[in-house]
């Protein structure tokens, strides 16, 4: 029962909502399975709890996915700008679409409030910043579609970027005030705390095994038990193991990394992130940096550790924080884990309609924790409600991507190249 997420996971050390629970061992009958613990499944349990559906969700680890290894930066919105996902899927469906996820922060940072999740939560805001002039114009692009659609930013010259930072690296930034950062595996354990608070029965080191329709409902059959219910959530993202009866999710599976130094001093704090916000850079090959609750300075890259190409990664963090912050020259690295994002080619998350009352969601290409809570929440919902247009996107009854393996090795030998220099 004490499965290890990831080897030197920074979150799996420090996440004080740590949650240990039995696998299942015989044949149970709930209204909603939910299979799958990250931050979808276990909103969408803390929901349906809260609306008094007896709730079952299963997984190898709660967090065990995205949700325990990534960088916990708590945004608004997709990673595109609004224009874009208006373009992509119609203009009713992206204001939609965007605006849902414009309040995502709020639903998160009100569900650590309302509920006392312990995940080391800091809304002091984010910075995108912009690494080159070019990635300023982006910049200035994002900041001028966002505040037409009402957001609050602030778009911030070199000079203010460098005092926020405390880096000259950088041409500006685009700061967000109502976003921030969490322990993600905190906030995942915490929010799956509350749901079993709410008696949600949740197990883990149970993977399902297959599904099938029946009677009108759904049987989820696992390596020691089953289970029979009326509705079902598969939220299993970019970590779906085969489950028959399922077609596995079509995605590209890009892989992401990150490296934690030892704590910082207080002479090396000083002038480092004075304020904690949570950062990212406009590069292609994109980079994020923040500090956690104990000013260890994190650092993370597209890139997969499990590989040969896992010192060239981490030689590059070392020079990275080298360049941001040259004071740290030499600062010893003590955690380094990484994480699978599941993109999909247009880089919207896809809602599957599985059939009677059941749904598979994934694809939220490498911006989950907002968006992830908000769609579990509102697939709750509408199964309750029995109201799909509640969802932020219409659900798809078929989804289809070619060569998405050769995708993902493509795009990790780019960043691999784009490290050595
Ligand atoms: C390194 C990294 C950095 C990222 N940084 C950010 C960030 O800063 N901000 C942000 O918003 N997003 C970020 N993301 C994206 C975000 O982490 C994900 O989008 C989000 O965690 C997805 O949540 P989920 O609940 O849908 O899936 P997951 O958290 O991946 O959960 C899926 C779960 O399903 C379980 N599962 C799989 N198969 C089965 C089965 N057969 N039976 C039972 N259970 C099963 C898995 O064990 C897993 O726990 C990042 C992702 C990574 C990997």
């Amino acid at each position: 029962m004490s499965q290890k997420i990831t080897l030197n996971n920074l979150w799996q050390e420090t996440s004080v909502e740590a949650i240990f629970l039995d696998g299942l061992k015989e044949e149970i009958t709930t209204d909603l399975v939910i299979i799958g613990g990250g931050y979808t499944g276990c909103s969408a349990a803390l929901t349906a709890a809260k609306n008094g559906l007896s709730t079952t969700l299963i997984d190898h680890k709660v967090g065990y996915g995205g949700s325990g290894r990534n960088v916990g930066l708590v945004n608004a919105g997709l990673w595109m700008p609004p224009e874009k996902v208006e373009g992509l899927i119609g203009v009713n469906a992206g204001s939609k679409l965007n605006e849902a996820l414009a309040s995502a922060p709020d639903l998160v940072f009100d569900t650590i409030k309302q509920y006392d999740i312990k995940c080391h939560s800091n809304r002091m805001g984010t910075l995108h910043c912009a690494h080159s002039q070019k990635g300023l114009s982006d910049l200035q692009l994002r900041f001028k579609q966002l505040s037409e659609r009402g957001a609050e930013l602030e778009l911030l010259d070199k000079h203010q970027t460098q005092q926020r930072i405390g880096s000259s690296n950088f041409f500006g930034s685009l700061y967000n005030k109502h976003a921030g950062t969490i322990n993600p595996l905190g906030y995942c354990q915490g929010l799956a705390r509350v749901a079993k608070s709410l008696s949600a029965n949740i197990y883990e080191s149970t993977l399902a095994t297959s599904i099938q329709p029946f009677n009108k409902g759904w049987l989820v059959r696992t390596p020691k038990g089953s289970i029979k219910a009326k509705m079902l959530l598969i939220a299993t993202n970019a970590y779906q193991t085969p489950i028959g009866g399922l077609s596995p999710s079509k995605y590209t599976s890009v892989k992401y990394f990150q490296v934690a130094t030892k704590a910082l001093s207080s002479n090396e704090i000083q002038t480092i992130l004075p304020n904690g916000e949570g950062c990212w850079d406009t590069a292609s090959v994109m980079s994020s940096f923040r500090l956690d609750n104990d000013n260890r300075l994190i650092i993370g890259g597209i890139g997969n550790l499990s590989h040969n190409a896992s010192k060239i990664h981490t030689s590059w963090a070392k020079r990275k924080i080298k360049a941001l912050f040259p004071q740290l020259n030499n600062i010893p690295i003590e955690y380094s884990w990484h994480g699978r994002i599941a993109m999909t080619a247009d880089h919207i998350p896809k809602i599957l309609k599985l059939g009677n009352n059941a749904y598979s969601v994934f694809g939220y290409s490498g911006r989950g924790i907002g968006p992830g809570t908000y769609f579990g929440k509102a697939i709750s919902e509408s199964l309750i409600s029995g109201d799909e247009s509640s969802l932020p996107i219409n659900p798809i009854s078929h989804y289809e991507e070619s060569f998405s393996s050769i995708k993902g090795s493509l795009i990790e030998l780019g960043a691999t190249a784009s490290h050595l220099l």
